[in-house]
C-alpha cells in the first residue's frame, strides 16, 4: 500500500472497517469494503467499510437509544462544553488532521490545514451557542401561560460530498448535536478519512454513545438507505442537485424536513468603476480554492464593457501564473478528486472548443504531477454566451467564464439568469449602486467588493432557487436543526 499521509493515514488504515457506532468501530455487515484512491497518483492508500442498509439500521438504532439515554439527558451546557472540547481536540491535532484530509483530497497542505481549523472554529461556536437558543412566552388569554420550547428533531441524517470532508462535518455535525440531536453521518465515498477520524475524535472527547455515528459506504446504497430511513427526524444533504431531488422525495415519503446544499453558479458583477486590484485575486482565488470544487465558487465574471480589457489583461496574466500540482509541491491547487470528475471537467473543455469559445489563458499542470493524478489545468474563457453551458451548468473544476453586460439591468438580468443562487459578488465603489444591485440579486450570500464565501460560521449560508433551501452555518443552523413546541398551561 502506498500510504501518503504517513502517520495519520496509517492509524485510519488500521480501522479500514470504518462503521463508528456506539462510539466504537465495527466491519459492514455486508464484509465489503471501498478503495480508498490518492487523487494525486491514483494510487489505493486505505480501503473503508462498504456500508450498507443494515449498517445504517444500527446506527439510526444507536442514535435513537442515545436519544433515550445518557445524551437525551445532558443539558444544553453539558453539550456545548463537550463540543468545545471536540474543538480544541481536533485544534491539538490539526497537523495530523491536515495531513489526512490532503491526502485524501488531493488538495494542498495549506489548505487542508485552513480546512480542519474551520472545522474546530464551528465546535467552538455551536458549543458557546449550545445554551443560546431559547423560547417565548405569548400574550394569550387570561388564566393562561403560553410558551415555546426550542427542542431538538431527534435523530438527524447527515450526507456530505467529498469536496470539503471537514469542513463538512463541522458545519452540519456540530450544530445538530449543540440542539441535542443525535446523527447519523454518512460521508462520500471519495473522501470520508478524515470524518472517520473526527468521529473518534469527539468520542475520546467525552461525547456519549450513540450521539454520532458513521456509516461510511456509497450513495446509492448506504445514502439511499439513510435518506428513506424511516427512523429518521430530519435530513441535511449537500451534494449535486440530482441526489438531492431525490433525498427530497425520501424526506417527503417520511414527513421529515430537510435542509438542501446543491452547488451553485455564482457570478461577480465587476463595474466600471471597480477596484481591479481587489476584484482581480478575489475572483481567482475564488475559483482556484479547493481547485474550483467548492458550491460557492464564483465561477462567473460578468463585465461591464468599459473595463473589459483592463479586467481580462489581469485575468488573464494571473490565470497564467497558476499551477495544479501534488499536494505537497508549491502549487497553488492540488488535483480533482477522481478521474470521473476529470473527464467531466474535460467534458466541458472539448464543449468549449466545439462551441469556439475563446480561451482567454490557462494555467498549467505542474511538472512533477504524476500523469495517473487527477490533474487539470485552470482555465478562463471569454467572452462565453450567456446561455452556453458553461455559464449554466455547475463545472467543479478550476474553469472561469467571463460575459459582458451594459448597464445595472442586464448586469442582474445575467446573474439572475442560472437555475441556481448561491452566492454572488458586487464590485464598485459607487456604494448606493452597489447596494441597489446587491439587493436584487438572488442569491443566498450576497458580497460587496469582497467574496469571502466559504469563511465566516457566523454567517448564514445557503441557496435559494436551485442552490437548495435551509440555511447551514450561524444561528440559522440552529433554529434549522431543531423545531418547536407550544406549551400552553391553564391555571385559572
Ligand atoms: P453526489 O450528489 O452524487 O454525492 C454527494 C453525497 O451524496 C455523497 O455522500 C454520495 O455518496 C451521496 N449520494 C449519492 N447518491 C445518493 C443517493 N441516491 N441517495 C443518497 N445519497 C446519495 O455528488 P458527486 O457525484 O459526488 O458530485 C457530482 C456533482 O455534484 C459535482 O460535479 C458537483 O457539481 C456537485 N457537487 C456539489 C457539492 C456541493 O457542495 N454543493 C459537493 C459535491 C458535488
Amino acid at each position: 500500500m502506498n500510504i501518503q499521509a504517513d502517520e495519520a493515514t496509517l492509524r485510519i488504515a488500521a480501522v479500514s472497517d470504518g462503521i463508528f457506532i456506539d462510539n466504537a468501530f465495527h466491519g459492514a455487515a455486508s464484509g465489503r469494503s471501498l478503495a480508498v484512491l490518492d487523487p494525486a497518483t491514483g494510487h489505493e492508500i486505505a480501503r473503508i467499510a462498504d456500508g450498507t442498509a443494515a449498517d445504517i439500521d444500527a446506527a439510526v438504532a444507536a442514535a435513537r437509544r442515545a436519544l433515550s439515554g445518557e445524551w437525551g439527558a445532558w443539558s444544553a451546557l453539558e453539550r456545548g462544553r463537550v463540543l468545545a472540547e471536540v474543538g480544541r481536540a481536533i485544534l491539538a491535532q490539526e497537523e495530523d488532521l491536515a495531513r489526512l484530509e490532503s491526502a485524501d483530497t488531493g488538495k494542498p497542505m495549506a489548505q487542508a490545514l485552513g480546512d480542519i481549523r474551520a472545522c474546530a472554529r464551528y465546535f467552538e461556536y455551536y458549543g458557546a451557542a449550545a445554551d443560546k437558543l431559547h423560547g417565548d412566552t405569548i400574550p394569550y388569554r387570561p388564566g393562561h401561560l403560553a410558551l415555546t420550547e426550542t427542542v431538538p428533531h431527534g435523530v438527524t441524517g447527515h450526507i456530505i460530498p467529498w469536496n470539503l470532508p471537514a469542513q463538512m462535518f463541522g458545519r452540519t455535525i456540530a450544530p445538530a448535536l449543540a440542539m441535542g440531536n443525535a446523527c447519523v453521518l454518512k460521508p462520500a465515498e471519495d473522501a470520508c478519512l478524515t470524518p472517520i477520524r473526527l468521529c473518534m475524535i469527539a468520542a475520546e472527547a467525552g461525547l456519549p454513545m450513540g450521539a454520532l455515528n458513521c456509516v461510511p459506504g456509497r450513495g446509492e446504497t448506504a445514502g439511499a438507505a439513510l435518506s428513506a430511513h424511516p427512523g429518521i427526524d430530519f435530513i441535511s444533504f449537500t451534494g449535486s442537485p440530482e441526489v438531492g431531488e431525490l433525498v427530497q422525495i425520501a424526506a417527503a415519503r417520511n414527513h421529515i424536513g430537510c435542509t438542501l446544499e446543491l452547488g451553485g453558479k455564482s457570478p461577480h458583477l465587476v463595474f466600471d468603476d471597480a477596484d481591479l486590484d481587489a476584484a482581480v485575486p478575489a475572483i481567482v482565488a475564488g475559483i482556484a480554492a479547493n481547485a474550483g470544487q467548492t458550491c460557492s465558487a464564483g465561477s462567473r465574471v460578468l463585465v461591464q464593457e468599459g473595463i473589459r480589457a483592463a479586467l481580462l489583461a489581469k485575468l488573464a496574466k494571473a490565470f497564467s501564473k497558476l499551477e495544479a500540482g501534488p499536494p505537497g509541491s508549491d502549487s497553488q491547487l492540488g488535483p480533482l478528486i477522481s478521474l470521473t470528475q476529470k473527464r467531466r471537467v474535460e467534458r466541458f473543455f472539448a464543449q468549449a472548443e466545439a462551441d469556439g469559445l475563446p480561451l482567454l489563458a490557462a494555467g498549467r499542470i505542474a511538472a512533477g504531477a504524476e500523469p495517473a493524478g487527477f490533474f487539470v489545468e485552470p482555465r478562463v474563457y471569454g467572452p462565453v454566451p450567456h446561455d452556453n453551458r458553461l455559464n449554466q451548468e455547475e463545472i467543479f473544476g478550476p474553469v472561469l467564464s467571463v460575459t459582458l453586460f451594459a448597464d445595472e439591468e442586464e448586469a442582474l438580468r445575467l446573474a439572475n439568469g442560472t437555475d441556481y443562487g448561491l452566492a454572488a459578488a458586487v464590485w464598485s465603489v459607487d456604494g448606493g449602486r452597489a447596494l441597489r444591485v446587491a439587493r436584487r440579486i438572488r442569491a443566498g450570500q450576497v458580497f460587496v467588493n469582497g467574496y469571502g464565501v466559504g469563511g465566516g460560521v457566523e454567517l448564514p449560508f445557503g441557496g435559494m432557487k436551485k442552490s437548495g433551501h435551509g440555511r447551514e452555518k450561524g444561528f440559522a443552523a440552529l433554529r434549522d436543526f431543531s423545531t418547536t413546541r407550544t406549551l400552553v398551561v391553564r391555571h385559572g
